[in-house]
């Protein structure tokens, strides 16, 4: 432990010397916050190797001899960070223990530049400071001049003190990034660099070409002033021409201010300029006072990050999985890294080209992404950082599980194993079976169909229906007893009720999905209907192509899939769709996009309900689309219906319309 706690030591003081002085960082933002929460955590379980002067107790900064130093009245401090609403939960619960009363919260954008202190004596700009390592500052007063939003003299004589934040707006970062395009010189990564390397520029011209702006968010001598609270402090510098950032609100309880975190971060994208989080901070400036600060942060204010969709990490090993169908896919095992807020160990390398375009190699580092649901994707590898050791991968010519044969066909990007008594197949197929959008067998998971595959009593979907026959031998099964025994063999029995649809989507014929499996159950009615059908009459149906087509007239000419249709018959097993009449109502064929949380249906209840009533259900907000039908935390699709003037529905509209449609 001492070792990772000195290396990390060592490593986040490198990042901070290329970050402050150097204006060019080599690790992203949150691959050095990972970082730093790693030592923070490891200094927490082992006190006695952390270092006295460790990065995680010190304002991290520099200063640049060029400038003259200027000490801080007061110090300027970072902030701590929360990541999620549990970290935020925390910090509440911390701040309502020490002061037991009442109080309420002022919420701000946590803008994305660098930290500034400017002072005014009888209202002139006298000097503006960098933060530096929070004790003592670099005199930028020639740059910070540049900046028109900020003004030489105020409308009062004061003393006064203000803290903000200088930064590029990103339509400016834009205009000098496409100038330095055109004349071939290196562009600036970030807006933040830029503000960074702007503001510590010899030459103010630079600065000024470069229209700098910045938001003041902090007076530290407020209480001075005569201030009781922090927000009547930003009305003032609002009134003396100082500029403010007007997206701040006051809230009671952190309920509320989560809420503000989830409508900002669906307006981020908007903004004419770059945000990293929000600043938490208590309004009251004498509770402030008296909640103190630590030698690195204050404890009366934090900073919600907004989760990184994009980190780096290293690439542990490359492997592959086989699928239902055979398709084998390549993915990789990483060192763990927290993106989107979830922790992510593995990510998907979709195919062998694939790995071969981006030359991902086993050790590289990679810049993995991952936003909302989608399954973690690695985007780049960096070959800069190679030091030798990463091997080059090649794409195995053997299942890894059976041993079979892998074939690509000309044309296709993946291999399958071609083995379809493959154990991975299987045992895929038979979950796909009995998962819950298929056949919905309760009590027939991953695990439990792994395990009786493994025992030799289930390894073909007929397996299934002579389960009871194995009655005495599966209650004595760890974990099973009568009890669940008994539920599984009902859940067998009443899944033979289910429609046709959902036994086609469980056959896990290829190209099959759900919405494809309702359509051909609701067009034949029954199985064998379906199973005469020819590609030509199934290509004139609207949404099943020749690929389609051609998957399922294959399947049902198999020997085996007659065998199986033959057996379920045999067993009783549902081949019918029940069809409901066509409704003529709000939605029927109307093309309707769900989003957020409703209260109280699921997302597939919603869509079953919309379905039944007519409506076209999709995915994404276009302007064809006539409604959005949308619950709480509904992110950017709500925004852009909004934008293109659709109408917003709720769960109430939706129940509303079912009812009249029942009666
Ligand atoms: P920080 O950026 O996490 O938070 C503190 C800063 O937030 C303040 O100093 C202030 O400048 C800013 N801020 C913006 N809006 C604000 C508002 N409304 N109210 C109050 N403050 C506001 O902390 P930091 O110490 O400045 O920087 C640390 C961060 O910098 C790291 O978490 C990391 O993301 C980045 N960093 C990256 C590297 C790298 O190598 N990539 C190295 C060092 C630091």
């Amino acid at each position: 432990m001492k070792a990772r706690i000195d290396e990390l030591t060592v490593l986040l003081e490198k990042y901070n010397e290329e970050y402050y002085i150097k204006n060019a960082s080599s690790v992203s933002d949150a691959e050095y916050d990972n970082l730093m929460r790693e030592l923070m955590e490891l200094e927490e379980a082992y006190p006695e190797y952390a270092h006295p002067n460790s990065p995680t107790k010190k304002v991290n900064g520099g200063v640049l001899d060029v400038f003259t130093k200027i000490t801080h009245k007061r110090a300027m401090l970072s902030l701590g960070n929360a990541y999620n609403y549990e970290d935020l939960m925390a910090f509440d619960q911390r701040i309502k223990n020490e002061v037991g009363i009442s109080y309420d919260y002022m919420v701000e954008l946590k803008i994305d530049g660098l930290a500034m202190s400017v002072e005014y004596q009888e209202g002139e700009f006298h000097h503006a400071v960098t933060r530096g390592d929070g004790e003592v500052g670099e005199d930028v007063s020639h740059n910070i001049r540049t900046i028109r939003t900020l003004p030489l003299k105020l409308s009062e004589k004061r003393e006064i003190e203000i803290r903000g934040e200088v930064y590029v707006p990103k339509s400016e970062f834009e205009r000098i990034n496409s100038v330095r395009r055109a004349k071939g010189e290196e562009e600036f990564a970030n807006p933040r660099n830029l503000a960074a390397g702007t503001v510590r520029q010899l030459d103010s011209a630079i600065a000024y070409e470069r229209r700098l702006d910045a938001f003041w968010y902090y007076v530290p001598n407020a209480i001075e002033l005569g201030f009781t609270k922090h927000s009547e402090s930003l009305d003032y510098l609002d009134s003396l021409g100082l500029k403010t950032n007007h997206e701040r609100r006051l809230f009671h309880t952190m309920e509320e201010v989560w809420e503000y975190i989830l409508e900002i971060t669906a307006k981020r994208p908007e903004l004419p300029y770059e945000i990293d989080g929000m600043v938490i901070k208590v309004d009251d400036l004498r509770l402030q006072s008296r909640l103190g600060a630590t030698a690195k942060t204050p404890k009366w204010a934090i900073a919600y990050k907004f989760p990184a969709e994009e980190v780096v990490t290293k690439v542990k090993n490359i492997f592959l999985t086989v699928g239902r169908t055979g398709k084998v896919t390549p993915n990789c095992e990483m060192e763990t890294v927290r993106i989107a807020g979830t922790k992510v160990g593995f990510a998907q390398l979709h195919n062998e080209d694939y790995i071969a375009m981006k030359d991902i190699r086993i050790g590289d580092y990679v810049v993995v992404r991952k936003a909302g649901d989608i399954i973690p994707e690695v985007v780049s590898a960096l070959p800069e950082r190679r030091d030798g050791t990463q091997e080059k991968y090649i794409f195995p010519k053997v299942c890894p599980i059976c041993g079979g044969r892998l074939e690509r066909s000309e044309g296709e990007s993946d291999y399958f194993c071609i083995n379809l008594e493959c154990e991975a197949r299987m045992v895929e197929s038979l979950i796909h079976y009995a998962s819950r959008d298929a056949l919905n067998i309760d009590g027939l998971g991953d695990k439990k169909v792994e395990f009786l595959y493994k025992r030799g009593i289930l390894s073909r979907i007929e397996d299934i229906y002579t389960l009871h026959t194995h009655y005495d031998e599966m209650i004595h099964f760890d974990g099973y007893g009568e009890k669940s025994v008994k539920k599984l063999l009902e859940a067998i029995e009443n899944s033979k009720k289910n429609e046709l649809d959902r036994l086609l989507y469980g056959f896990g014929i290829r190209h099959i999905g759900e919405k494809a499996a309702r359509i051909l159950a609701e067009k034949y009615i029954e199985l064998d209907a379906l199973m005469q059908a020819s590609v030509e009459e199934l290509t004139n149906i609207r949404d099943i192509g020749k690929v389609m087509a051609d998957s399922i007239t294959n399947f049902f000419a198999l020997d085996s899939t007659k065998e199986l249709i033959e057996y379920l018959r045999e067993k009783e097993v549902n081949f019918t769709q029940h069809v409901q009449e066509k409704v003529e109502s709000m939605f029927t064929n109307k093309s309707v996009v769900l989003t957020g949380t409703l209260p109280t249906l699921s997302r597939k209840e919603a869509s079953e309900i919309l379905m039944k009533l007519g409506a076209n259900v999709v995915s994404s907000v276009s302007k064809k689309t006539d409604y959005v039908l949308a619950g709480s935390e509904a992110g950017s699709k709500l925004d852009k219906a909004q934008s293109l003037g659709i109408t917003i529905l709720s769960e109430e509209d939706l129940l509303k319309e079912a009812e009249e449609y029942e009666k």
